[in-house]
């Protein structure tokens, strides 16, 4: 499962940026998802689950921001989102050429897969101490 490899890697990379922290619990995992990548976000959220169950980042949440592709034409000066085919042939995927001229284009987004933020609360180790030195200062 294609869905399942992303979601090792997005895992893997939250848990290594989280490392040198001491995390007390985390809330929230936050993904970009390119349009083109046609990974299902009911799929990322399962292999999720799956694979946090036993890790610091049980119990987070993840949320999935899709974003649109983005191209740029090699012959004329288009950049833009990338225009949608009719649906007439029911292809899952759009053509990729420029809208305006038909010419080739770069593709500048929409096949990536990005861990974007993590929310997460810190173990505040004294946090009683330190109420008490800001009332001794007042
Ligand atoms: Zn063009």
């Amino acid at each position: 499962m294609h869905e399942y490899s992303i979601m090792v890697d997005i895992v893997n990379a939250a848990l290594k940026s989280i490392e040198n922290y001491d995390v007390e619990s985390v809330q929230k995992i936050f993904l970009d998802v390119g349009e083109l990548t046609f990974l299902n976000p009911e799929q990322l959220k399962f292999c999720f689950t799956v694979l946090i169950k036993d890790n610091i980042l049980k119990g987070a949440e993840l949320e999935i921001q899709q974003k649109r592709a983005e191209i740029e034409c090699k012959s004329c000066e288009y950049k833009g989102p990338l225009e949608k085919q009719p649906e007439e042939d029911h292809f899952r995927i759009p053509r990729i050429s420029c809208p305006k001229c038909e010419g080739e284009i770069k593709l500048l987004s929409g096949r990536e897969c990005i861990l974007r933020n993590i929310k997460m609360t810190l173990r505040d180790e004294n946090p009683k101490e330190q109420k008490e030195q800001v009332s001794n200062t007042s």
